[in-house]
C-alpha cells in the first residue's frame, strides 16, 4: 500500500459530500462525518467518492433505509 501519496484535502465544490470506506467483501459502503471513531473507523480511512481524497477524521457507517439494525 502506498497511500502517503494520496491527496487528503477534498476539492469538490461540496467538500466530503459523498464519503465512502472500501471493506473487505462489501465493496465501497457510504459514510458519514461523526464526532468519535467508531471500531469500524479505527480500521479504515473513509474517502471522497468523486475526488479519491482520504478523509482522515472521524466517521460512521452511513444507516441503511431497507436494513433492521
Ligand atoms: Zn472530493
Amino acid at each position: 500500500m502506498n497511500q502517503h501519496c494520496q491527496p487528503t484535502t477534498c476539492r469538490c465544490t461540496a467538500r466530503w459530500s459523498d464519503l465512502v470506506v472500501h471493506l473487505e467483501g462489501h465493496g465501497d459502503q457510504p459514510v458519514l462525518p461523526a464526532t468519535s471513531r467508531g471500531p469500524t473507523a479505527h480500521l479504515y480511512d473513509a474517502r471522497c467518492r468523486t475526488c479519491g481524497a482520504r478523509y482522515r477524521h472521524p466517521w460512521r457507517l452511513a444507516p441503511r433505509p431497507n436494513e433492521q439494525l
